[in-house]
């Protein structure tokens, strides 16, 4: 198999006193989707911090496109092709959708993601582009920040809790989306509390607990019961 796009061995974290990560190994390929699943508090959203620099990586090695991360500061990280769609989107409120969307362009790399791809990926957006962020529906929020993390054409998306507040109907409109991303060969990482939605939208599936793996495998090889298992019980990493 080719080389992996990503490849994190041994994360640990820790906030103060607090161990949040244990010893969290996996690797991703290009243009491959994963979903990493938990309860709350299960060490998703540290894991995603410790990728992106967030997070000092401590003895980790993270791996990306062949260069070792470590000791990078977020900025570098991000200029070398990963990008992150916060929880809670994060839009400056006093910025414009399309505005909003530039400053994600800025220090891009070059790559097929353009204010106009952004607008028909998600033609919304399109028509609001004047409004303040803030002035949109919490599913037009949720588009806006993930425009803006493709605006700086990275190879890898980290996306944490895509759905977070959102309707059901809000949620399929964003997800349906993913492909599109993907099929312009960026890679993906989702965090997700939905497991049915996990399975269905992703290719490998990380489930995690207490900060560590309970499983790992490909998303049509797991069951939905297995998958249970590992993020609430005591299931070994496959
Ligand atoms: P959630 O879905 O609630 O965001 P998560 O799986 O993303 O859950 P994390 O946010 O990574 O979980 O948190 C993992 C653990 O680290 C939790 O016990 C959390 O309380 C703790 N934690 C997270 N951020 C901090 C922080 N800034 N200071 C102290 N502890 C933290």
């Amino acid at each position: 198999m080719s080389q992996p796009l990503l490849e994190v061995r041994d994360a640990t974290a820790q906030y103060g006193a607090f161990q949040a990560l244990f010893g969290v190994s996996f690797t991703l390929h290009a243009a491959d989707v994963l979903a990493i699943v938990g309860a709350n508090g299960a060490g998703k959203s540290t894991l995603l911090k410790t990728i992106t620099g967030l997070l000092p990586a401590r003895d980790a090695s993270v791996t990306f496109a062949g260069q070792d991360l470590s000791g990078l500061r977020p900025e570098m990280i991000h200029r070398k092709g990963i990008a992150m769609v916060p929880e809670g989107r994060r839009l400056f409120a006093s910025l414009t959708v399309e505005e909003n969307l530039q400053i994600g362009a800025l220090g891009a790399r070059t790559g097929p993601w353009s204010l106009e791809q952004v607008y028909d990926l998600f033609p919304d957006l399109a028509a609001k582009r004047r409004n303040l962020g803030t002035a949109l529906s919490g599913g037009q929020q949720q588009m806006v920040a993930v425009g803006r993390a493709l605006m700086s054409n990275p190879r890898l998306l980290l996306c944490d809790e895509l759905s977070l507040g959102l309707s059901p109907k809000v949620v399929h409109d964003i997800y349906a989306a993913l492909p599109q991303i993907r099929a312009h060969g960026t890679a993906l990482i989702i965090v997700e509390q939905d497991v049915h939605r996990a399975k269905a939208s992703a290719d490998r599936i990380l489930c995690m607990q207490d900060g560590r793996v309970t499983l790992e495998g490909a998303a049509d090889a797991l069951s939905l019961d297995r998958i249970a298992e590992a993020y609430f019980g005591t299931e070994e990493a496959a």
